[in-house]
């Protein structure tokens, strides 16, 4: 192993900065050369490489979003994109890459090692729904920003004895809406796992908690659930509160990470050059029970993961007046 690549792909999400950084200057320091690959897969495919060296990454472990960039790309889901993205490698003298991104970047990960490139995963994407890890970076910093952003919309809520919705990213996953539901103390909380869709008991417990004396009342929905501006119209309709939608959207991709994310982002950088320093390929790293472990890619995407049971049945007895 001489040079490695590093590319971002998929979602942007807080800490890819950190871990780009680990990853260059851990490679630095075993004496590897490093390139980075701009906009993902899709760069790979138009050559855009870069030369990267201790300093190209000094002054970004504070920033947001990715220097790199990130981008999807359909044409590397075809075996002659995968082809040339090989032979691309194998012109800038690139032994090893490292994928930092969500399930997707890595299916492409295992591709390009079919293609006889070590790849090794990084588990990157703010919405925890990678199975082989307790994990993902950028997952910290959205919920701390989404959570801020909704303890200041349950100020007006309150004020104004509101019903709030409050929509946060997840489309297929419920994580970041279990986490702010608990830690901004909604009282209903939608997540796309076990949502059944029946409207009528969430009207049905809006009134009865106000005749109970609450007078305001937040609602955290994950985006896949449906559009939370109707629901907000339909809510208002059936109970003679007024409902407001609040969608949430980017900003929770975007700002200076944790700690949290710097750390695991630091370490899982450094942790994915060890692996392909000592000849380990097509592997994604995870993080389980306080250590930093790999696996194999096909595994590791064959693996399932469930939104927590206690922790859905907390956020419901804490929600009760
Ligand atoms: P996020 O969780 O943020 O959506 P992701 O990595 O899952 O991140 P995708 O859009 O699914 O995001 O994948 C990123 C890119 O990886 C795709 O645009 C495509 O280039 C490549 N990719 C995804 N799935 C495959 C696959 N099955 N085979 C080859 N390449 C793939």
């Amino acid at each position: 192993m001489d040079t490695i690549g590093v590319l971002t792909s998929g979602g942007d999400a807080p800490g890819m900065n950190a871990a780009i950084r680990a990853v260059v200057r851990q490679a630095i320091s075993k004496g590897k050369k490093v390139k980075g690959i701009k906009r993902g897969y899709e760069g790979l495919l138009q050559s855009e490489i870069i030369d990267m060296d201790a300093r190209t990454v000094a002054d970004i472990i504070q920033k947001g979003g990715t220097i790199l960039q990130t981008a999807r790309c359909p044409e590397f889901r075809t075996i002659e994109g995968q082809e040339k993205a090989a032979k691309i490698c194998r012109e800038h003298g690139i032994d090893g890459i490292v994928v930092i991104g969500g399930d997707g970047s890595f299916a492409g990960a295992k591709c390009l090692a079919d293609q006889g490139i070590n790849t090794i995963g990084i588990p990157g994407t703010i919405d925890l729904d990678i199975a082989c890890t307790e994990y993902t970076i950028g997952f910290d910093t959205a919920i701390n920003t989404a959570m801020e952003a909704i303890d200041k919309v349950r100020d007006t809520s309150y004020s104004h004895e509101r019903v709030s919705i409050i929509e946060v990213m997840g489309r297929n996953a419920g994580y970041i809406a279990l986490w702010c539901g608990i830690a901004n103390g909604a009282e209903d909380i939608l997540l796309p796992e076990t949502y059944d869709y029946d409207e009528q008991k969430l009207i049905n417990n809006i009134i009865e908690k106000r005749k109970k004396g609450k007078t305001h009342h937040i609602i955290i929905n994950a985006e896949g659930i449906g559009h939370s501006t109707s629901m907000a119209k339909r809510i208002e309709a059936a109970t003679g509160v007024e409902t407001r939608a609040t969608i949430l959207g980017y900003m929770q991709r975007g700002g200076s990470p944790t700690c949290t994310d710097r750390v695991h982002a630091s370490m899982m950088g450094a942790y994915a050059v060890d692996l392909l320093c000592n000849g380990k390929s097509n592997r994604v790293v995870g993080y389980k029970g306080d250590e930093y472990v790999d696996f194999d890619i096909t595994e590791a995407l064959a693996m399932k993961k469930d939104i927590p049971e206690y922790q859905c049945q907390i956020s419901k007895a804490l929600a009760l007046l």
